[in-house]
């Protein structure tokens, strides 16, 4: 099927209230132009550098998301046009983006990264970390960046219990900070393998790539 049939179908099925991130991170920019040219106009990538190339080429009214891990150092070439970012795993990271969106005269919506998975990664905050860091002073303080939701990638496996088990403990957590973090809205959850189950959990924003633009190399 191609990329536009691809995109008709996953949002036929979108609830309201539910917004796409087509993740295009390694496709070229005609696989890009051919899903904005259908109309979607939200597009994810994981790679400061490469997001920033084709922000550069493509039409100015796409809304860029970085889904990936950001090194500090990275944030300032993403800063002036960055729509959100999904991965935010630390304060420092936090204080680098406050800074970066300062001088361009921004304020960046960010989503906090946390760690459901059961198995082994180096990403996110635990339950104990997040609730730490939305009652931290200095995190209230941040007038240029705007904490709207949290983000999280589920276990990577076939047993579909613990998947909804990871989704749904996300979502609890997510209500448990929306009355203690003033912007939350987001509730970034669901790839082109688990997503129906990640709405089902009260997902807001799903990120599809190969289910859209193909397998990936
Ligand atoms: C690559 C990626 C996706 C999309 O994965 P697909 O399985 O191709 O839909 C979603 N979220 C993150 C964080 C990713 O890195």
């Amino acid at each position: 099927m191609s990329i536009s049939e691809n995109l008709q179908q996953i949002t036929s099925s979108l609830p309201q209230g539910v917004t796409l991130v087509a993740v295009s991170k390694t496709k070229p920019n005609e696989a890009i132009l051919e899903a904005y040219t259908w109309g979607q106009r939200v597009f994810g990538e994981n790679k400061v550098q490469e997001m920033t190339q084709k922000w550069e080429a493509l039409p100015k009214d796409i809304q860029w998301h970085m889904i990936g891990h950001v090194q500090t150092n990275k944030v300032k070439y993403m800063a002036p046009y960055v729509a959100l970012i999904h991965g935010v795993d630390s304060l420092k990271l936090l204080q680098e983006i406050n800074k970066q969106a300062k001088k361009v005269n921004r304020t960046i919506p960010c989503l906090l990264q946390v760690h459901i998975a059961e198995e082994d990664t180096k990403f996110g905050f635990d339950a104990d970390e997040l609730r730490a860091l939305a009652n931290d002073p200095a995190v209230l303080e941040m007038e240029h960046v705007a904490i709207k939701g949290l983000m999280g990638m589920a276990t990577f496996t076939e047993d579909t219990a613990q998947i909804r088990r990871e989704f749904s403990g996300l979502k609890a957590l997510y209500d448990s900070l929306t009355g203690v973090l003033p912007d939350m809205e987001i509730l970034s959850m669901g790839m082109s393998g688990d997503y129906e189950m990640a709405m089902e959990e009260g997902s807001t924003m799903i990120r599809i790539g190969s289910s859209i633009f193909g397998a990936r190399n």
